[in-house]
């Protein structure tokens, strides 16, 4: 399997099952509902997972919680932790209903401080870093693959965060901040006074901490690629440790064509989104484009997304034609090259066209929508306008009969005539 690689912008080849693969995919910051753009990296990661262990490789996703953060103390001053503890059991519900499962770890930067002191106090004694006013910055100029990972010479680098008289080179970055007590209401102590780490190091800890110096893929949205992803490269190559082999950057998701963001006031959450469409619609949406472009979201895009998972649903209420194993291929084509999804969803609607039922079950599954293949019991008031209009039919009786049609339509119904002379009720595409 391949897929593309933002360190060396080509497509890097997986090693050969079982692997491991392990992937370390960033999370959130927990200060709020999470927006539905941050599903993506978290949906992407679970779909490489189930994919990777259907065809026969040991992978495991850790995606973290960043619950010390500079966002968290200003959107609840004086109660930070209370709005992270909050805040992270929001994102564990709305991703764990999704239903894909959860990942195989989510540590949390607040579980893990004093490894982080640990991990800063040696790249201190290597010459890496040093402190200031309480303060830990990490010295750029001591690492000279700085840059290479977002495209930038190491002497034109573009600064990632706020210039202060504590740093001896504007590039330099904070790998522990001093506390701020008028406006930092959580602290941790450590060798250089009380203080809390700075996100970069959060993550090549908690990275380290699960799979050890070297891992296979390190995913997050584009927008981490830097600052964020540059410095865990930094923190971590510094050592000697070799880090994420392949760096899986998934693409933004934009609203009505704009990146959604919080300033522009057009945030839809994961859970109003769940609430509006349901799940399927969803994890459908997401799959009409590749993880690594960027993806609109829209109620004209979502609707669209509503239509084919109904089209897929409603495969299942035909017979099914004589299996043909051997065109599960395709389905693996699309997806060892690069992940695929566009292509993997249209073999999928193949597949629905001709009754490849098996097979579709079968590829739904990776997705987490074998759902579609269960068929939805229709209530009982549904059941019985059915029953009605089928007598009336069966008495020629042309008006009761489309004034029933309308009915059972307007509760989301439709009633399909099956070769014997029955009928099936579908959902209505
Ligand atoms: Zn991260």
């Amino acid at each position: 399997m391949r897929l593309y690689d933002t360190s060396t912008r080509s497509l890097a080849e997986l090693p050969s099952p079982p692997g491991p693969v392990r992937m370390y995919f960033c999370g959130p910051t927990v200060y709020a509902r999470a927006h539905i753009g941050n599903a993506r990296p978290f949906i992407v990661g679970m779909w490489l997972r189930s994919w990777l262990r259907a065809t026969g490789y040991e992978a495991a996703l850790v995606h973290n919680i960043t619950d010390i953060n500079d966002k968290i103390y200003d959107a609840a001053p004086g109660a930070s932790a209370e709005l992270a503890a909050r805040a992270t059991d929001w994102y564990l519900e709305d991703t764990r209903d999704l239903g894909l499962g959860m990942p195989d770890h989510e540590p949390k930067a607040t579980e893990c401080v004093p490894q982080i002191v640990q991990f800063i106090e040696e790249l201190i004694e290597a010459g890496h870093a040093y402190a200031s006013g309480g303060d830990v910055y990490f010295r750029v100029s001591s690492f000279p693959e700085y840059g290479r990972l977002s495209g930038q010479r190491p002497d034109q680098v573009e600064q990632g965060e706020e210039p202060s008289a504590l740093k001896d080179d504007p590039r330099d970055f904070a790998l522990w901040k001093a506390n701020k007590p008028e406006t930092e209401d959580t602290w941790w102590d450590s060798p250089w006074g009380r203080g809390r780490p700075g996100w970069h190091i959060e993550c090549s800890v908690m990275a380290e901490q699960i799979y050890g110096p070297a891992f296979e893929i390190h995913g997050g949205g584009l927008d981490l690629v830097f600052p964020h992803h540059e410095n865990e490269v930094a923190q971590s190559r510094a050592l000697g440790h070799q880090f994420a082999r392949i760096w899986a950057h998934n693409g933004m998701l934009r609203f009505t064509g704009e990146k959604m963001s919080k300033s522009a006031g057009n945030v839809s959450t994961i859970r109003e989104t769940l609430d509006e469409w349901g799940r399927e619609a969803i994890l459908v949406f997401f799959l009409t484009a590749s993880w690594r472009k960027p993806i609109d979201f829209s109620p004209e895009t979502m609707a669209q997304a509503a239509a084919r998972r109904d089209t897929l649903r409603n495969a299942f209420t035909q017979e099914p034609a004589a299996p043909d194993e051997g065109r599960w291929q395709t389905l693996v084509d699309a997806l060892d090259d690069d992940f695929d999804t566009p292509a993997a969803l249209a073999v999928l609607h193949d597949w629905a066209g001709e009754r490849q039922l098996d097979l579709l079950r079968r590829g739904l599954a990776i997705f987490g929508l074998e759902s579609l293949a269960e068929r939805e019991e229709a209530p009982p008031e549904v059941v019985d306008l059915a029953e009605r209009r089928a007598r009336a039919r069966a008495d020629k009786d042309f008006e009761t009969s489309d004034r029933l049609r309308e009915q059972l339509a307007a509760q989301g119904w439709q009633m399909r005539d099956e070769p014997g002379g029955g009928y099936l009720l579908v959902r209505d595409a």
